[in-house]
């Protein structure tokens, strides 16, 4: 196989957007007599002209020669090894060349699904590009010339602005369905459009998905969900029929949409984690989660409620419900499900303010996040706005004040608890 080689002249990857470690890196291992590239995510990064996130090294080095050429280096992946090279906080993750895993065969070893079973061995660098996922992701940056090696016509579709895999797209899905997300993710993040010839397998095998282990399918969604264009992933996910997989109950919530809800709750909860990560603040994800999976929680609290439970124990029978339901698609860690329960199990005890019962509730150490909670369901025609708003008063207030906002309560304490929504009319409303 003849890749198309780039000179330096021919692209834009210059050695000053290449982080001094990765450079460093790169040089040792020529020096050493080995092959050395940048590899993946950095040089389509750099070609686009953005900074990359992280650098990854290829090279035909065995990780146990990378070790011996480095001392910072440490060896992790028991499957697959790889090497790290450590300089303070940034690490180079070096990889040795993958081959196809059997060098008797030619087809790669695959389950009755057409998953990949082995993808441990050793190879080269053309069978570490065909191993590859999109033709954008394998370019090879090579640090003796500063060339860039095309093998699957990458430097095209980078030009085309083309998501597209790098062989047939069905074979590639099924070796591993979570690129059919990846391939959302990435469009999205560069703005490039999705090869039409993915439309068809997308469709026909995406439930693929339903056998990927879920805390992988939690770790995907997390990249997705934070990357900064939250929204537009969401609506290209749901576009293809992949939201389904990762928050299958959100996707029934959204089936069931009446008058704009669920949806315009999940598309504010989605526009503010994006409008948070450009401003550099921090993201909570249990508080995404929790909002993907509200209208889910109040269908079962209201079944419990209407069985006669009462309110605080309807919504933490519907927390355990939605969230052991939810493990099974993305599994996340204890923590952010126990978050997403106090997020929940507060809404209803906002209403109640008379007494002690609001400065209670303050001190809760969710405090913050059921209140942005409150905001977003207020916002969005879910929750009384005249509630957010004492609440978003009560909070800045001083004592005293407060004090007087809880006397001034009277006769607004709450007798039965308000619907959040009118009853679907589907002609039964006698009218
Ligand atoms: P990001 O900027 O999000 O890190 P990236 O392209 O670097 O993007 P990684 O997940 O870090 O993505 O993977 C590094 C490279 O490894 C990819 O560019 C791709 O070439 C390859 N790769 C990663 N995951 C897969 C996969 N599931 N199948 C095939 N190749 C993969
Ligand atoms: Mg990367």
């Amino acid at each position: 196989m003849q890749p198309r080689i780039y000179t330096r002249t021919e692209h834009n990857v210059s050695r000053k957007q290449i982080s001094e470690h990765a450079l460093k890196v790169l040089y040792r291992l020529k020096s050493e007599g080995y092959e050395a590239y940048l590899v993946g995510g950095c040089v389509r990064d750099i070609l686009l002209g953005r900074e990359p996130k992280d650098f990854d090294v290829a090279t035909n080095a065995t990780p146990e020669q990378v070790k011996k050429a480095f001392r910072n280096c440490r060896l992790i992946g028991r499957r697959f090894r790889l090497a790290h090279v450590v300089f303070g906080r940034e690490i180079i993750e070096v990889a040795t060349f993958r081959g196809s895993g059997d060098k008797d065969k030619a087809a790669p070893k695959v389950d009755s699904d057409g998953r990949l079973l082995r993808d441990n061995s050793y190879g080269t660098i053309e069978e570490d590009v065909m191993r590859r996922d999109f033709t954008v992701n394998a370019l090879y940056y090579n640090i003796k010339d500063f060339s860039i090696v095309d093998y699957v016509g990458g430097m095209d579709d980078h030009r085309a602005g083309s998501m597209k895999l790098i062989g047939d797209p069905e074979t590639r899905f099924r070796e591993d369905p979570v690129r059919m997300i990846r391939l959302v993710r990435f469009a999205v993040k560069l703005g490039f459009s999705i090869d039409a010839k993915c439309d068809q397998p997308i469709k026909q095998i995406a439930d693929l998905l339903g056998n990927i282990p879920a805390a992988r399918l939690h770790d995907e969604a997390l990249k997705l969900f934070l990357s900064g264009n939250a929204l537009q992933t969401f609506e290209m996910l749901r576009h293809y029929g992949l939201f389904e997989y990762l928050y299958p109950g959100a996707e029934k919530s959204l089936a069931f949409e009446d008058q704009g809800f669920p949806k315009q709750f999940i598309v504010k909860a989605l526009e503010n984690t994006d409008a948070r990560i450009a401003s550099g603040k921090s993201i909570a994800p249990y508080f995404l989660i929790s909002t993907f999976l509200w209208d889910s929680v109040l269908r079962i609290a209201d079944k419990n409620l209407a069985k006669g439970m009462p309110e605080s124990i309807a919504y933490q029978h519907a927390s355990s419900e939605v969230i052991s339901k939810q493990v099974q698609s993305t599994a996340f860690p204890k923590h952010i499900g126990m978050a997403m329960r106090d997020v929940w199990g507060m809404q209803p005890r906002f209403s109640y303010r008379n007494g002690k019962r609001a400065f209670k509730l303050l001190e809760h150490p969710k405090f913050r996040a059921a209140y942005d909670f409150l905001v977003l369901r207020a916002e969005t025609g879910g929750a009384d706005k005249a509630l957010a708003e004492w609440w978003t008063e009560f909070q800045t207030a001083g004592e005293s004040k407060r004090n007087k906002m809880v006397a001034n309560l009277n006769g607004t304490y709450p007798k039965k608890r308000r619907r959040r929504r009118k009853p679907a009319a589907k002609g039964n409303n006698n009218g």
